[in-house]
């Protein structure tokens, strides 16, 4: 049976924070197992974009402060990052209130300068990846996402931070590829499946930092903060996504995500087969609102034929009172439709959006919000 502990955990207190994570690490085993003496350690943070940590957006610091302090018990080999999807990493970390905490510990920022091709032999659309060497080649991956929700994949915790490894812009790239939601959840999962082979007998410990999380149109400035008071713990990031999905009470039946690697075996993803430990899910009486226009597995299969989504689906539309015309969502844009021209505002061709809502997660102003949804597709979903 796969193994997830719950703690309940109020405030972000370095002290509180560093007890909950030891004791849970002790029920899947010990630090003392689980990290090696002098073992080469990456903390892949969650630093999608450049957010004050009072949004809940990113990891916090003194969540990570935490960790690091109880891994630096072990061993000094640590690199810390993550690949923000538009601004260079440092410019990142310092809205985050991370790079001080880095600083302080004395510990070193990935460079992200050295890529790796790493393959999945059982991958079902996309084999191979190029990710972060520094964050691959290690003893021991920790993996520290948020507790959100997301507007293109319902959720967002604990496998999809794995997307970070792949290098900056090049995710976007990964969406026009993997055009439609369920294309989307295959390349995550063939990416996790990637790592999984390559990190096959190492550790890989995935802490999520759900004590603020984010609801309603994550992961970014589009959702809103809201407190969990969770921290979940696990070696199976499939496993945690189910128990944080249901520390939130949102649909699971949704979290497509989580329910295709149930399917390939890459975790496990039903409740009744996970050994919860440490606090019950009685303790969490907390709901987070789901993306506006969640959508069914009906629907997201019918999303696969290309022009219903047109018919069927919003589109993102710029507010202008918001707006600073600074043109990230223009740069980041995988299919170019977003266009921005000096001193404009930006405008996008609808018919060739993919609906990735990369445009919304890099946006600083909460800019880009939904369309109000066709009718058909209101009739249709
Ligand atoms: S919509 Fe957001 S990302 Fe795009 S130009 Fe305006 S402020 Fe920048
Ligand atoms: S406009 Fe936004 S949602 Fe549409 S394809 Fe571009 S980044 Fe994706």
């Amino acid at each position: 049976m796969s193994k997830v502990v719950l703690k309940k955990c109020e405030e972000y207190s370095l002290d509180l924070i560093k007890n909950k994570i030891n004791e849970s690490l002790s029920l899947l085993g010990g630090i003392d197992s689980l990290i090696k003496k002098d073992a080469k350690v990456f903390i892949k943070c969650n630093c999608v974009g450049p957010f004050d940590k009072s949004l809940g957006i990113t990891t916090h610091p003194i969540f990570l402060q935490a960790v690091i302090q109880l891994v630096k018990t072990r061993t000094n080999n640590i690199t810390i990052g993550d690949n923000p999807a538009t601004r260079d990493l440092t410019y990142t970390l310092k809205k985050n209130g991370i790079y001080d905490i880095i600083m302080e510990e004395g510990l070193e920022i990935v460079n992200n300068k050295t890529l790796l091709t790493i393959q999945n032999h059982h991958a079902k659309i996309y084999n191979e990846f190029e990710v972060s060497k520094e964050m691959i080649d290690v003893d021991v991956l920790i993996n520290l996402p948020k507790l959100k929700t997301h507007s293109l994949a319902y959720m967002t915790v604990a496998e999809k931070n794995f997307f970070g490894l792949i290098y900056g812009l090049n995710k976007a790239g990964w969406h026009v590829r993997a055009s439609n939601p369920l294309e989307f959840g295959e390349a995550i999962n063939d990416l996790y499946g990637a790592i999984l082979e390559n990190l096959d007998g190492k550790n890989i410990i995935n802490i999520c930092d759900g004590i603020l999380g984010l609801e309603g149109e994550g992961p970014s400035s589009g959702g809103k903060s809201k407190f969990a008071n969770a921290i979940i713990t696990s070696l199976d990031a499939v496993s945690l996504d189910r128990i944080a999905c249901e520390v939130i009470h949102l649909d699971s039946s949704k979290c497509f995500i989580t329910n295709i690697a149930n399917e390939r075996g890459y975790g496990c993803g039903e409740i009744e087969k996970i050994e919860l430990l440490g606090d019950s899910l009685k303790d969490f009486d907390v709901s987070f609102i789901p993306p506006k226009d969640s959508l069914s597995n009906l629907g997201l299969r019918v999303l696969k034929i290309k022009p219903l989504r047109n018919i069927l689906l919003e589109h993102p539309k710029i507010n202008h009172d918001k707006c600073i015309k600074c043109g990230e969502c223009a740069k980041i844009c995988p299919p170019k439709t977003m266009v921005i021209e000096p001193k404009k505002y930006p405008h996008l061709t609808n018919h060739k959006c993919i609906r990735c809502w990369c445009c919304a997660e890099v946006c600083p102003q909460n800019a880009i919000e939904k369309s109000k949804r066709p009718l058909l597709g209101k009739i249709f979903f």
